[in-house]
């Protein structure tokens, strides 16, 4: 799979998918929420240091475990950062994210392909497109459970990043 993101053509090409892949909806939805740039072994790693759901804020827990990127890795990279490091992800469940990502709440079967539109302009502009209400209580919470797990001697893997211009 290509890695690079050219916001730029995404939206355009981010379309015309999602215009395929419409008829499966929530599924869908949730893959491209969680399209995460974590590798598999960092997954893990916040899986194990997390333990469950760790949403700080009220909700009705349930649903999927997802690694939640706080800033999303769309949004780091236009602002040229990386967003693969340990206290950027929480595991949290799938209602926890309905509340973050409120666009995607009660979204028509044709709906996603304009949720990503209204993201992609948002993106471009810098505004922030999920309820940042909670990201800092999250940050919290993934610093606090890295630090813990580094105390019990368990490193956050690292990924061989591909060329590097310089
Ligand atoms: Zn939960």
């Amino acid at each position: 799979m290509a890695k690079s993101i050219e916001s730029s053509s995404r939206s355009g090409q981010e379309k015309s998918l999602l215009r395929k892949l419409a008829p499966l909806g929530l599924l869908t939805v949730s893959l491209l929420v969680s399209l995460g740039a974590y590798s598999e072994k960092q997954k893990a790693f916040i899986k194990e240091r997390d333990e469950g759901c760790q949403f700080p804020g009220e909700h009705n827990c349930g649903g999927k475990l997802i690694i939640h990127q706080i800033k999303p890795p769309a949004y780091s990279k236009k602002e040229g950062l990386d967003p693969d490091y340990p206290e950027n992800g929480l595991t949290i469940c799938s209602n926890a994210q309905r509340l973050i990502y409120s666009d995607l709440q009660r979204i028509p079967r044709d709906g996603v392909g304009k949720v990503m539109k209204q993201r992609g302009i948002k993106l471009k502009q810098g505004i922030p497109y999920w309820n940042t209400s909670f990201d800092m209580p999250m940050s919290t919470q993934a610093t606090i459970k890295t630090q813990q797990a580094k105390t019990d001697g368990r490193e956050f893997p690292t990924v061989k990043r591909r060329k590097k211009s310089k």
